[in-house]
């Protein structure tokens, strides 16, 4: 089966891999072209446009930024892409919203459409060990499953499209306020000149404790958040598309809301393409 792939980023490169290793034709497209070059040594052909990978397969998987990222590929008139029997599969992270338009969209165009965003990392876009959220009918999940198995072992049929992008931004919110819930506790901890080992050996005993606390305290202890795996903007984004989305049911968004600030705050000082974890930098100032 031919198989297109836009947005070969962060996490599109090594799911680009993955698909090749699984032996797919595959054909990328990325608008800055230097970022697909390396999926053309592992067999991928690189297309001039997007509009020319659309053309050339069956499946299109996209893993791109955002919604508008995605309406410029999918709906760009010059050259306009024929999506006409053809399935798209959004894999990044937007709102249920956007997907729900984005699939109305397809339809309309002649082509079929579901999402299915990831919840893990590089590492795990590499080890093909991501956790698939799928928003489709049981007739899409059957038909696409073994291709998202490239992906990971167990892609999850969750409902209908806009069902699977409201898990994972349930999920992303999480990631935002853990970081923040930890950044704050290890900021006292610090200011107050407690060994920040001994407060983690309580923590670790506790019923408190969560994973991402050890794997992001060196970063904040050494306040050097790198490239990240998973940049600060894209942390931004999501918490700005949860925000959205619950007050479109009405939950009270005023504890979100204060973590998007600390999050433009962590822009704003810099630590866009940073790792997350650069919320310390909001919540505790080195200069602080
Ligand atoms: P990334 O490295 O920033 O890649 C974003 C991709 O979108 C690039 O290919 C970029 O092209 C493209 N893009 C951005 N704006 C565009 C536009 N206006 N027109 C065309 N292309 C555009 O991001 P990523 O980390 O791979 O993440 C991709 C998606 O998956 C995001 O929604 C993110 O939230 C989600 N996600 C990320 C992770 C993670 O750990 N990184 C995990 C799960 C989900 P250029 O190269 O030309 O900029």
């Amino acid at each position: 089966m031919k198989v297109a792939l836009i947005g070969t980023g962060l996490m599109g490169r090594p799911m680009g891999e993955r698909v090749l290793a699984a032996g797919y034709h595959l054909t990328v497209f990325n608008r800055s072209r230097e970022k697909a070059e390396p999926l053309r040594s592992s067999g991928a052909e690189i297309a001039a446009t997007a509009a020319e990978a659309i053309g050339s397969a069956e499946c299109v998987l996209l893993m791109l930024a955002d919604g508008v990222a995605i309406r410029e590929v999918l709906f760009d008139e010059n050259p306009k892409p024929d999506l006409g029997q053809r399935t798209v599969i959004q894999m990044g992270t937007i709102s249920p919203t956007e997907s729900i338009g984005f699939h109305k969209e397809v339809l309309e165009r002649g082509g079929d459409y579901l999402e299915a965003p990831v919840l893990g990392s590089i590492p795990e876009a590499s080890a093909g060990k991501l956790l698939i959220m799928v928003g489709a009918s049981k007739p899409q999940f059957d038909k696409w499953s073994t291709l998202l198995e490239c992906f990971g072992s167990e892609p999850l049929l969750i409902g209908e499209v806009g069902k699977a992008a409201a898990v994972k931004l349930a999920l992303n919110q999480l990631i935002a306020s853990l970081t923040v819930g930890f950044a704050s506790s290890l900021g006292l901890v610090q200011s107050l000149g407690i060994e920040a080992g001994l407060f983690m050996k309580i923590l670790r005993q506790s019923a408190l404790y969560a994973p991402i606390f050890d794997k992001k305290l060196q970063l904040m202890l050494d306040r050097d958040y790198g490239i990240g795996n998973f940049p600060s903007k894209h942390l931004f984004k999501d918490v700005a598309l949860f925000s959205a989305a619950a007050q479109t049911v009405n939950l009270e968004t005023i504890g979100i809301e204060a973590i998007h600030r600390l999050l433009e705050i962590t822009l704003e000082k810099g630590y866009a393409d940073g790792d997350y974890s650069a919320l310390f930098e909001a919540v505790s100032p080195a200069e602080g």
